[in-house]
């Protein structure tokens, strides 16, 4: 049976790698096409014998599709990179993360502006992305939590936050970001990124995430090198939870842990464990959810990073 399974795993795979290649061949000539544009000054020709100056460009790396992290390197003396107009923070290597939401759709426009230099722009064609929308009948009755159940939630919900304004804040603390990510757990795809419950019309939160289903105590590891910013719990939904921070604004999540092998503040590298699949807080058996977030600074300086969601499916290969 297994011996049946492989080479379809293996086409799947690079059927998929196939796809990547043309979405990023897609944003290459979006990138050429727009540089041929009459943006920069150094376009003109180089006479015979003249050494041609590398042209500037945008190099992007990571999955052009809703969901899908981009890591942008900019010419020499770019000063900002914006997309659809709106300044990126440079990770400490000084690339640029952007990450695609869930919902993105159609053109985006990468800028980088340099000092002394035209601006090179790069636009990205992202696919629609369908996802699995579940109707469902309207829920009969809706119990109102109590009181005291909705002020420890209030309390759980500051505490996780926190462990992730605290990665966002200190984004030198770790350089996992720029690691090849491997898969956290062995199982079986339970649950994929973006997909819906709508109960009579009352759409719920997406999954944000990847659910891996395996027995209880299977191995939960770092997928790359990160520093512990929460490992805790009980909590009421995430039961045993832990916030891995992996540099540059970026942590991945861990919820249902059965135990935590690693305690906050502790640094990890790829590979190392970080606790074993469960079942703790709201889910229906073994299994790890597995989120993905980018912490971006907002807008106009100041106050709380906003989260990001995106899948971390779209980070292993
Ligand atoms: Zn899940």
């Amino acid at each position: 049976m297994h011996r049946q399974k492989r080479p379809l795993r293996a086409m799947r795979k690079r059927a998929r790698r196939a796809f990547c290649e043309v979405m990023a061949f897609r944003a290459g000539l979006a990138a050429a096409l727009l540089l041929g544009m009459p943006l920069a000054s150094e376009a003109a020709p180089a006479a015979e014998g003249e050494t041609k100056p590398a042209q500037a460009k945008l190099e992007i790396a990571g999955a052009i599709q809703p969901g899908g992290l981009l890591f942008v390197k900019a010419p020499p003396g770019t000063s900002a990179l914006k997309v659809n107009g709106q300044a990126v923070l440079p990770a400490p290597d000084g690339r640029f993360l952007v990450g695609l939401p869930r919902d993105s759709q159609g053109s985006i426009l990468l800028q980088a502006d340099r000092v002394a230099a035209p601006p090179v722009q790069a636009e990205l064609v992202v696919p629609r992305r369908t996802y699995r929308i579940q109707r469902l009948p309207a829920l009969g009755t809706t119990d109102t939590p109590a009181q005291d159940w909705l002020d420890r939630r209030a309390r759980e919900v500051a505490q996780i936050s926190a462990a992730k304004q605290a990665a966002a804040a200190d984004q030198t603390a770790a350089s996992g970001y720029g690691q090849m990510f491997s898969r956290p757990a062995a199982g079986r795809i339970s649950g994929v990124y973006g997909s819906q419950r709508v109960f009579g019309g009352l759409e719920r939160p997406p999954h944000w995430g990847l659910d891996i289903a395996n027995a209880t105590g299977t191995p939960i590891r770092a997928p790359a090198e990160g520093i512990v910013r929460l490992a805790g719990g009980p909590y009421l939904l995430e039961g045993n939870m832990i916030v891995l921070d992996h540099g540059a604004g970026l942590v991945t999540l861990y919820v249902h842990l059965d135990r935590l092998a690693v305690k906050s503040g502790d640094k990890v590298k790829q590979g190392e464990q970080l606790g074993t699949i469960g079942t703790t807080g709201r889910s229906t058996g073994p299994h790890l959810h597995w989120g993905l977030s980018l912490m971006r600074p907002p807008a106009r300086g100041g106050g709380q990073f906003a989260e990001m969601r995106l899948d971390p499916a779209l980070l292993l290969n």
